[in-house]
């Protein structure tokens, strides 16, 4: 065998053997792109090209996976690349940070063993003209040394020397199913080495255990009690819409004798895996809502959607089904026939490069799993999980990411600055402060949870309070906290000025109730441009009115938010807010409610603030409403995406619309050319004259305010 002219000049081997300097700030020259070909040529070449002929054969299997990883059709002038140049910022980062700080060694094996080749759907025109529609999927190539690692060697005997010694290295994935060795391996290595990190994690401290939770005996097949000291796992997966079998009120009997949970018996494919899963971890018992949770019994069934938070947070480890689409989907490496990992393998000497089995942009990218709401906080509230993706296994614990492709896998703990974490993460957002839920810089990581979440879907919009549920009651209890239709109270003033890209939901069709000033409410991604925007431990805002929550008995609540009241703050601010600002009460025709226990909040919220009327046009290059005062003059803007508001269009732009001082925006911290701004609602009245509803928010010129013809009223808001 020979190797082409295209191969030789790529010279792939060099590649693996690149050294990088410690301190180096950027990628070594040998860390570029390397032009293969189209796929015609590389396929004409494979019959004398030992190196063409292993290329080809990668992305020829990548690509014939396209019904499962949405991956485009492979054509003759598809162009072929291979490059240093990892897709994955976090690592491009990390291989900074880390060579900055003189770990180069640990960076060069790392960033060896994530070369990619890249197939470029680009049109064949004998360059490789830059296309904006130009798509690309890369393929993982992993380096490794001679002998080729497996991953039944690696269950067999690993030491930590042993250990050590391949880490980073590619592996190959020989066996059919997930050896069930894995799974001990794994957590063992998670408890003896993570240890508390992993077992009593911060976030979870202060979340106390399930009592009487209901679980399927694996052993018996069937539902059995456990107590608060036994362990169990749970499961995580994509429910869909076909019909399983359910904890009803009339079979609880029959489930509850043995060897009732059968797939005869109607019991999803997904979950007699998940129970194979758990005998093979050495765990007797396996939680899975559709059969913990009696489904027909809605007090029963509200009041463990209230305790998610413990029942996940509770168990040992999640079996996350990744790539399902139902429950009938099984899980890969279980049974005989349900995965087929490949990887094609090049040797050079005393090395090879091997391919990865994941040939896609990102495996979870595509995964229904990852895109449904409710999974966000079974996700987020496990300890550890053990993903079951297509033709591989992931494993994710507070301190490390596994995955059976790559030697990942040490006997020390975390440092906190590997870059891989973020790499195999298997959210694609990445929260900035440390997990989501752990005590401390609790707005932040509440405005990262909502976009995170509302960016994903529900199958039912009236789940959408539900799902989020368990992530509200672990911020709640790990800080303090209470939340008014999901809001947080400590953040009161901040928290209304969400922006939504999306628009109201129809809450009739949905059968829910949720206050418009609530992003609860609306459908689509919801976002805070003033948190994206400020320096952490500063506060964007700054209060000027009061809120309360009114009661359904007819008392009212004040709102403590924490943002600070500048009562005696910036001299400017005083005097500008002396000219719209009057003196404020508690809301009128109510009692104050002394004792919050007996207080039920009534989605109205009301409080005295400054109004005014305006003219709006809407701008939607731009996606904002541009606020006009009575001589035209531009005075400020909302947010404005998707016509919020039906009514009011371009054709109306005479028509005047009311507006309402929310807080103030702390000019300190956008910049020292800022005029002193308001942050203001738009809202509308209902023709029964009952509370007012909001459209969206935006800011206005404090001083421009100030000429408006305005009034200070009590408002509520509903
Ligand atoms: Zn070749
Ligand atoms: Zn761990």
């Amino acid at each position: 065998m020979s190797i082409c002219e295209i191969c030789a000049a790529a010279n792939l081997k060099s590649i693996v053997l690149q050294k990088v300097e410690a301190g180096a700030k950027d990628y070594p020259a040998a860390f570029q792109y390397r032009k293969l070909g189209p796929v015609r040529d590389i396929r004409a070449k494979s019959e004398f090209c030992v190196c063409c002929r292993w290329i080809h054969s990668i992305i020829l299997r990548a690509h014939a996976r396209r019904k499962t990883a949405a991956l485009y059709n492979l054509q003759d002038g598809t162009l072929v690349e291979c490059n240093l140049a990892n897709p994955w910022s976090e690592t491009m980062i990390g291989y900074r940070r880390l060579a900055s700080e003189g770990s180069a060694a640990e960076v060069l094996r790392e960033r060896v063993s994530w070369l990619e080749l890249e197939t470029l759907a680009l049109e064949d025109r004998g360059d490789y003209h830059f296309s904006n529609n130009q798509l690309y999927v890369p393929h993982a190539i992993q380096w490794c040394e001679l002998p080729i690692p497996t991953v039944s060697a690696f269950c067999a005997a690993q030491t930590a020397e042993e250990m050590e010694h391949r880490r980073f290295s590619g592996r190959y994935v020989d066996s059919e199913l997930c050896p069930p060795a894995l799974f001990g391996v794994w957590l063992d290595l998670c408890r003896r080495v993570h240890g508390d990190l992993c077992e009593k994690p911060t976030w979870l401290v202060k979340l106390s255990r399930p009592k009487n939770l209901k679980v399927i005996d694996v052993q018996r097949r069937a539902l059995v009690d456990i107590d608060q000291d036994s362990s169990y796992v749970t499961l995580s997966y994509v429910w869909g819409k076909l019909e399983v079998l359910q904890l009803l009120k009339n079979n609880i009997d029959k489930l509850s004798q043995d060897g009732a949970l059968t797939q005869e018996n109607g019991v999803a494919a997904v979950v007699m895996d998940a129970m194979e899963v758990t005998a093979a971890i050495g765990e007797r018992y396996l939680w899975v809502d559709a059969l913990c949770i009696v489904q027909d019994d809605y007090e029963n069934k509200m009041n463990r959607i209230r305790q998610m938070e413990r029942v996940y947070g509770g168990a040992l480890l999640t079996i996350a089904a990744a790539c399902g689409r139902d429950a009938n989907t099984q899980l890969p490496g279980v049974r005989s026939g349900s995965r087929e990992p490949h990887q094609e393998i090049i040797t050079f000497g005393d090395y090879a490069l091997i391919s990865g089995v994941v040939n896609l942009k990102s495996s979870l990218e595509f995964s229904t799993w990852n895109k449904r709401g409710w999974t966000l906080q079974e996700k987020l509230l496990s300890r550890r999980c053990l993903r079951f993706d297509i033709d591989q296994l992931f494993w994710e614990c507070q301190c490390d990411s596994w995955c059976e492709e790559t030697a990942l896998e040490t006997h020390s703990i975390f440092d906190g600055s590997r870059p891989l974490r973020g790499l195999l993460a298997e959210s694609g957002r990445q929260y900035q402060a440390g997990h989501p839920l752990a005590p401390g810089d609790a707005f932040t990581k509440y405005t990262e949870l909502v976009q995170d979440y509302t960016y994903r879907e529900l199958t039912f919009e009236a789940d959408i309070l539900n799902a989020f549920t368990g992530i509200l009651r672990a911020l709640a209890i790990n800080n303090d906290e209470e939340f008014l239709f999901a809001l947080p109270e400590s953040h009161f003033d901040w928290a209304l000025l969400w922006e939504s890209q999306g628009r109201q939901r129809d809450q009739k069709k949905n059968k829910t109730s949720f206050p418009s000033w609530s992003w609860l409410s609306w459908q689509g991604l919801i976002i805070w441009w003033a948190e994206l925007m400020r320096k952490p431990t500063e506060c964007p805002v700054i209060r000027e009115i009061t809120w309360y929550s009114l009661g359904t008995d007819g008392s009212a609540r004040m709102i403590t938010s924490r943002e600070e009241i500048h009562e005696h703050g910036h001299d400017k601010n005083e005097l500008l807010r002396s000219q719209w600002r009057n003196s404020s009460s508690s809301p009128p025709n109510r009692t104050l409610s002394a004792s919050s226990a007996e207080f039920i909040d009534s989605g109205i919220i009301g409080a005295y603030t400054s109004h005014a009327h305006v003219r709006l046009k809407i701008d939607h290059d731009t996606g904002k409403a541009i606020i006009h005062n009575d001589v035209g003059l531009e005075i400020g803007s909302l947010s404005w995406s998707h016509k919020p508001w039906e009514a009011a269009n371009d054709d109306r732009n005479d028509d005047l619309h009311e507006l309402m001082v929310l807080s103030r925006r702390n000019i300190d911290l956008f910049g020292g050319e800022d005029r002193p701004t308001l942050n203001v609602m738009l809202v509308a009245r209902q023709e029964d004259g009952g509370a007012v509803q909001r459209i969206t928010v935006g800011t206005v010129d404090e001083e421009e305010w100030i000429k408006l013809e305005r009034s200070w009223n009590y408002v509520e808001v509903g």
